[in-house]
């Protein structure tokens, strides 16, 4: 018989039209849902404890046949029924508490299995159960036997969705995983299962939901089991499977062919007061060999903060240029965007070169001359991606911190060029195996060398009551010519917070410190404004910058060496760390304190990670244990499918023989000719987002 794992789960026999849309709420539409709808959690209820010698605030799993079952109204709002079963060793009463209706299925005389928590008896009178889970002898027979589904076994613990209970969602999963595993076509190729001794696909889903007793119950908690080992591998291999097949399209695509001469670009390393580290060498050489070849780059570049993106990002530009291409750098905030034109809109100039900032508040200006391709260099944010931009000759697209732009935004810049160069930035540091997910279709360069002569930051966590040992950092630094910035999590007081905030908090810098000039800066305030405030702290006028987030990216003054973050609880690690790469990034000392108004445990470890380290990819791994992948990425945005049964964290060790495996199929087979079912998988796992992730 043809099994259809499309079909509704209404199909499923006690599934109605309301349950299925509660289901549908959780994902669950159809069977395939159903089917890899994983229990989170697992509990073992097979060992039967003598109800005589139960105790209280215990959770047991006991037997015994009813003797009576009686529902008492206590008042019109409190219906308890009672059920009295024996197992020949003393008597036992459950209760639940206003569910009558349950008592037809408790008739005396049958056998019953209950699961539930002990509590003390009505004023001390012996002990009881509230509220168990419970498994009737008869429920299964025809199976011949009980074949226990709630008690006696180890059960799964699923999340569930409002209105279902354990006992009925348990139900429904039991219907269909019984009834359908089977039925779940085993894609993977039969070399690759043996390779790696994995079970067959249904037994994997029936353990998974269902285990047979010998399966430790810790190893289905972690879920490393085999089975659940093969769930997982076979997500993560389709995944891998689609990267492999983006990645080969994109290499099929002709893009632009660049012999740059390095006429600019030693011209513009020639008056940099420093030279270019190894690991800054390396990645220019990567990236020049991408670009000299025909086909598009897409190749993600990775560096901590502070490790010199941005002169690399140029470099390449400039080589895009020489060739009589435009180049553009789309960053994520507009005061991002306006730094790294002031950083390098003087060197580009000097050059002899037209570069441009466009950002949103400073729109319709420089159309023309963009469009005309008399500017060669462009610095933006996502108003690059507007309609009325049109460029010239758009050779080489540079998309700083990737993490915060969408898949169709990188998508539509693209399509302002005709298959131009693509180079990613990120100073978010990725465990590799995340990298190999996330950007698995991308090329990958890291800078892995901080410029030489870098004073390590020293960090502080302090508390209010220390408020005014900061005040005197701040006065010493100023003293001894270094700038500061104070950061705060937002721009003004509210009735609805107790926060500090920026606007009152510069105030009372500036009344403490009169001989000092103390400046403010946050994402309300006008373009021209915030430029003119940049520009100051840059030159050295002001000496405190007051501000929000809005500098957490980018913002480069050599000379700033204190960073005060205020309510320092209140931020994430990866923004804590992306402050603190905001100074010691000259020769000088630098510090920064963690200013914090009390903490839960989340941010008291978030905080002790930043006094301990300041290695980004140590900060990025406890990052993502904290908040878990999902949230670490934001997935949506990534364009990546998400996952359903495998866990980056949990199954990190897998995603490598699943890339290569991957790899090497579409190598040898790359439309899959030999595999028609995996092709359909890939389909049903990426769906209409293959399309999407191509264009990253
Ligand atoms: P990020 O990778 O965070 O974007 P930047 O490109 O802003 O880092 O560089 C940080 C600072 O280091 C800047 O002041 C830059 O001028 C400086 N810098 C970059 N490369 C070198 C180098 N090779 N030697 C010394 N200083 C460098
Ligand atoms: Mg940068």
């Amino acid at each position: 018989m043809e099994k259809d794992l499309n079909a509704p789960i209404q199909y499923i026999k006690g599934v109605g039209p309301h349950r299925a849309s509660l289901l549908g709420r959780i994902g669950i539409k159809n069977l395939r849902d159903a089917l890899f709808y994983l229990p989170y959690r697992y509990e073992d209820r097979r060992v039967f404890k003598k109800i005589a010698l139960l105790r209280p605030d215990e959770l047991v799993t006991v037997s015994g046949r009813i003797l009576k079952a009686d529902v008492i109204s206590i008042n019109p709002r409190l219906k308890i029924l009672e059920v009295i079963i024996s197992d020949g060793s003393a008597l036992l009463k459950a209760k639940w508490f206003n569910q009558p209706y349950l008592k037809k299925n408790f008739k005396p005389g049958i056998d019953v299995i209950f699961y539930g928590p002990i509590k003390a008896g009505f004023r001390g009178a012996g002990v009881e159960l509230q509220n168990p889970d419970y498994e009737l002898a008869v429920e299964d027979e025809g199976d011949g036997g009980v074949s226990a589904t709630h008690t006696g076994r180890i059960v799964p613990i699923y999340h569930s969705t409002e209105g279902l209970s354990q006992r009925q969602f348990r139900n429904i999963m039991n219907a269909v995983v019984s009834q359908y595993s089977a039925a779940v076509p085993d894609f993977m190729p039969n070399e690759i299962v043996s390779r790696y001794r994995f079970p067959n696909i249904a037994e994997s889903l029936m353990n998974v939901h269902f285990p047979k007793p010998e399966i430790p119950v810790e190893d289905l908690n972690r879920g490393v089991t085999n089975y659940h080992r093969r769930l997982a591998f076979d997500e993560l291999f389709t995944l891998q499977l689609g990267l492999a097949l983006i990645k080969k399209d994109e290499a099929s695509e002709k893009g632009i062919t660049f012999a740059p001469d390095g006429r600019l670009a030693s011209k513009l390393i020639n008056k940099l007061p420093y030279t270019l580290t190894g690991a800054q060498q390396r990645v220019v050489k990567e990236i020049l060999s991408d670009m000299r070849s025909s086909s598009p780059m897409h190749r993600l570049l990775q560096g901590d903060v502070g490790s010199g993106k941005t002169i690399v990002a140029l470099i390449s530009m400039l080589s895009a240029v020489e060739c009589g291409y435009q180049a553009v750098i789309m960053a994520p905030t507009e005061i991002l965007a306006e730094q790294h034109y002031l950083n390098i809109h003087r060197l580009v100039e000097e050059l002899g070169l037209r570069i441009h900032l466009l950002t949103g508040s400073r729109k319709n200006k420089e159309y023309e001359a963009i469009a005309s391709g008399q500017t060669n260099i462009v610095v933006g944010t996502h108003a690059l991606i507007q309609e009325s931009v049109v460029f010239a000759k758009l050779g080489l697209i540079v998309i700083d911190e990737q993490h915060r732009f969408g898949v169709m935004q990188r998508a539509s810049l693209r399509k302002k060029g005709l298959n131009p160069d693509t180079l990613i930035m990120t100073a978010t540091p990725i465990p590799r195996t995340l990298a190999m997910t996330l950007y698995g279709d991308l090329d990958y360069s890291v800078i892995d060398e901080l410029p030489p002569n870098r004073t390590p930051i020293i960090t502080k966590l302090l508390y209010e009551s220390q408020k005014e040992r900061i005040y005197r950092m701040l006065e010493d630094e100023v003293k001894k010519g270094g700038q500061a910035y104070v950061v705060y999590p937002v721009i003004e007081d509210s009735e609805k917070t107790t926060l500090k905030a920026a606007i009152t908090g510069s105030e009372v810098l500036q009344k403490m410190f009169p001989k000092i000039t103390v400046g403010l800066i946050h994402g309300r305030m006008k373009t021209a404004e915030r430029e003119d405030i940049m520009r100051r702290f840059k030159e050295g006028v002001i000496n405190i910058l007051v501000s929000t987030t809005v500098i957490e990216v980018g913002v480069d003054v050599p000379n700033a060496t204190l960073m005060v973050i205020i309510h320092a609880e209140r931020f994430g690690l990866s923004q804590l760390h992306q402050l603190r790469g905001r100074v010691g990034r000259g020769g000088e000392q630098s510090f920064c304190v963690l200013l914090c108004y009390g903490y839960g445990e989340d941010s008291k470890r978030r905080l002790d990670v930043m006094v301990k380290t300041s290695d980004g990819f140590k900060i990025a791994e406890e990052d993502l244990e904290i908040r878990g992948p999902g949230e670490f990425f934001g997935t949506k945005q990534s364009g990546i499918p998400d996952l359903k049964v495998a866990n980056l964290l949990r199954d990190g060790v897998l995603l490598e023989p699943a890339r290569k495996e991957a790899f090497t199929l579409i190598e040898n087979d790359p439309a899959l000719i030999g595999f028609p079912a995996l092709r359909s998988s890939i389909e049903g796992f990426w769906g209409s987002k293959i399309e999407l992730f191509k264009t990253a």
